[in-house]
């Protein structure tokens, strides 16, 4: 019996010691459809400017993209959704449990493009302020799509060469308009490949690169992918496989409306009118291009090299009395939190910020999110829960009069912390919780920032002046996890 027994054992020991001592990357990657139906009758809110925008027709399709790897022990996926943002609960949570019924033991990473030309996935662009623009079947449906993409990437893992690269350059950096002092970007683009081992075929091309897909402006009411659809149909048609775009550091605020630079189109020459498809088109290419240029240099990923996963949840308490309102009426649909436990209470407010009318307010509970860092061989890739101002991953913050904290301590450069080769910055990653602010650049209150001489854009749209250093120190602290090299 006992001679049995160690027999057993070390026949097991056997059949587990190819995977346990070196693992074959394995890939794969799928998309799906995700643009709503435009009917008569029916109306869809655009989200990203004003209220009330409603779509008049699509103009190119939007997309859930989605990529998995694996190590042969560790499968990690990535989505992304050409949407304006998806919340951490419900959305990102009801999606895991809907890809994890199918395809157990993955972990999933969901993040948004932040597209302005999509269908409010938030709750902020209804008809009125206080009126949603989700359509609950379309968001449920949505939910169904992302899953399935994420399923079937999973299902689609085959033996896989891995290969990255990174570049920098002054045009990346020009078709980044930035709206806010100081004028610190993140110019930086990542690229990784995954090619069958076998045939050499490409399963995906990843990209990461920072800029708001708001080239349209808020007058246009057609569903469109913006730059990010030209970007991923480019690299789809010059490599095959499926391409993936996941946003970076856009707070602050990188987009195409603030560039001041002419943008040509790169296969024709011309220069493209702002706020045209012609120039979302053009920046979509250019960023193809530059893809494609650094994956002429791009450097393997060894086959014995592992993923290693730090996962955090962590609280983020909901200070901007506007969420608090938008929160309490049901509008931001998501649950609120004291000292870790669910808590709905609220109580009636006048509201100066809201024109003096009485409101229902959330008392300045948190909300719940989730801070990932991914390391494999020379990658670190972590996600930001919302629009990281450039400073907090690059450096280079500036203490200006009229700041409200002009004395606050800076808080960690996420980059700094970073200890791979390539540092990758994944924006909107499993929640949106809207801009995430330097605290001794916070300025709600006049005299404005630098002594200008209108209000500052951005605090309207964050949770508070302590969501900064939440998410940069809860980052510090997995990054701190993470094995050397
Ligand atoms: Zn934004």
């Amino acid at each position: 019996m006992i001679r049995r027994v160690v027999l057993f054992t070390f026949a097991v020991l056997l059949t587990s010691l190819p995977t346990a001592a070196h693992a074959d990357w394995r890939a794969g990657a799928a998309k799906r459809d995700i643009t709503p139906n435009i009917e008569p009758g029916k109306v869809v809110y655009v989200a990203g400017f004003g209220n009330n925008r409603t779509a008049t027709g699509i103009h190119d399709p939007i997309w859930a993209r989605a990529f998995a790897i694996s190590d042969g022990q560790r499968t990690i996926a990535l989505v992304v959704a050409d949407v304006i943002g998806l919340f951490y609960e419900p959305d990102i949570v009801r999606i895991r449990q809907l890809v994890a019924a199918r395809t157990p033991g993955v972990h999933v990473i969901v993040a948004s493009t932040h597209n302005h030309n999509s269908p409010d996935t938030m709750g902020l662009w209804g008809p009125a302020p206080l009126i949603s623009g989700i359509n609950p079947q379309y968001q449920q449906w949505l939910r169904q799509q992302i899953a399935d993409a994420v399923v079937e990437s999973v299902r689609q893992l085959r033996p896989a060469r891995l290969r990255v690269a990174a570049i920098t350059n002054r045009h990346l950096a020009d078709l980044q308009g930035d709206g806010r002092i100081p004028f610190v970007k993140d110019p930086q683009l990542f690229v990784m490949q995954a090619t069958e081992k076998e045939t050499d075929k490409t399963i995906f091309t990843f990209v990461q690169w920072s800029d708001h897909p708001e080239t349209l402006g808020g007058k246009n009411r057609l569903i469109t992918a913006d730059y990010c659809g030209a970007l991923c149909s480019e690299l789809e048609e010059r490599y095959g496989g499926v391409a993936v775009y996941a946003n970076g550091a856009i707070g602050g605020l990188l987009g195409p409306l603030d560039i001041h630079v002419p943008v040509r189109h790169p296969k024709t020459g011309q220069i493209t009118r702002p706020r045209s498809f012609e120039q979302a088109e053009a920046i979509g290419l250019w960023v193809a291009k530059y893809a494609q240029d650094a994956l002429q240099n791009a450097e393997p990923i060894a086959d014995t090299s592992r993923i290693d996963l730090r996962v955090k949840q962590t609280y983020i308490p909901l200070e901007n009395i506007r969420f608090r309102a938008l929160a309490a009426a049901g509008i931001i649909d998501r649950p609120l939190y004291t000292n870790g436990k669910p808590d709905r209470r609220r109580e009636v407010r006048k509201l100066p910020e809201l024109g003096g009318v009485k409101l229902p307010v959330a008392l300045g509970q948190a909300l719940r999110t989730e801070l990932n860092v991914v390391t494999f061989g020379p990658v670190q890739m972590v996600t930001v829960p919302g629009e990281l101002y450039p400073e907090l991953a690059n450096g280079g913050y500036v203490r200006y009069p009229g700041a409200d904290y002009p004395d606050a301590p800076f808080e960690p450069v996420i980059r700094e912390h970073m200890t791979r080769k390539y540092k990758v910055i994944i924006g909107l990653g499993n929640d949106e919780l809207g801009y995430i602010i330097p605290r001794c650049e916070w300025d709600n209150r006049a005299p404005w920032l630098n002594n200008q001489p209108s209000e500052t854009y951005g605090e309207i749209n964050s949770c508070g002046v302590q969501v900064a250093r939440i998410v940069t120190e809860t980052l510090v602290e997995l990054l701190r996890a993470v094995p050397a090299p």
